[in-house]
């Protein structure tokens, strides 16, 4: 009945329990609340931390390429559910769902003080993946992001020049030769000067994240960020 009656005042439905929404997204507040909102974490890499306002350890030795990562949620339930949804079943409504979140989250983030970004770039798919899924992920929710928040974006600014070997069968000297060899700048990329933000949808170890801020860094970028869903505690934590 809530249902039908939000229906008709325009309202959508909520994606995640079929219940009546509440808002303009298609998500009730209760579904909302519920999701693993990152809460105290790194200031760069965005890993969870038990306080707020701290660098993580890994970030302090190694300071990496990129300066900052922005990430709503920890990589947990529901969210990690709803991107393999999106990612692997083609489930767009989901993946618009979630792009709009992080824009909401992005706008909050740009009313704090983060600098706004001169344009949106998303990591590459490996032609194989790309093949074997027909779209890239993170190219879609780049594309909704650049719209919701009026960014310029760039999908061939980035390229992967090879298919590289699955990074989970390798060893982290063997992923990071790896990863340097797969991203590579197209030449009508124009980074010089530029601050970049670069789209994903998880962040995991961040090897990938560094591998293409060191490249961007490298080609002159003023400023890498990374923008992503949902960030994964490290290894063993929760
Ligand atoms: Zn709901
Ligand atoms: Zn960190």
């Amino acid at each position: 009945m809530l249902a039908l009656l939000s229906r008709l005042r325009g309202i959508p439905d909520c994606l995640l329990c079929n219940g009546a929404g509440d808002g303009s997204l298609p998500i009730c507040h209760a579904c909302e609340n519920e999701l693993p909102w990152l809460g105290a974490h790194c200031d760069i890499c965005a890993v969870p931390l038990p306080e707020r306002g701290l660098v993580c350890g890994q970030c302090l030795r190694r300071p990496p390429a990129f300066a900052r990562v922005e990430a709503p949620w920890r990589y947990g339930f529901p969210v990690d559910g709803l991107i393999t949804r999106f990612k692997h079943q083609a489930r767009w409504p989901l993946g618009r769902l979630l792009a709009d979140l992080l824009a909401q989250h992005l706008q909050h983030a740009y009313s704090e003080g983060l600098p706004k970004p001169d344009l949106l770039v998303p990591v590459p798919l490996s032609r194989k993946r790309l093949r074997e899924r027909s779209f890239n992920q993170a190219e879609m929710l780049s594309g909704w992001l650049a719209h919701s928040l009026n960014l310029a974006h760039d999908t061939r600014w980035l390229l992967r020049p090879q298919d590289t070997a699955h990074q989970q069968d390798l060893d982290a000297v063997a992923r990071q030769r790896n990863l340097r060899r797969a991203f590579a700048l197209s030449s009508r990329a124009q980074v010089q000067g530029r601050h970049l933000a670069l789209v994903d949808d998880v962040l995991t170890t961040g090897a990938t994240a560094e591998a293409i801020a060191r490249l961007l860094r490298k080609a002159g970028a003023e400023r890498v960020d990374i923008y992503c869903l949902a960030r994964t505690p490290k290894p063993g934590e929760h």
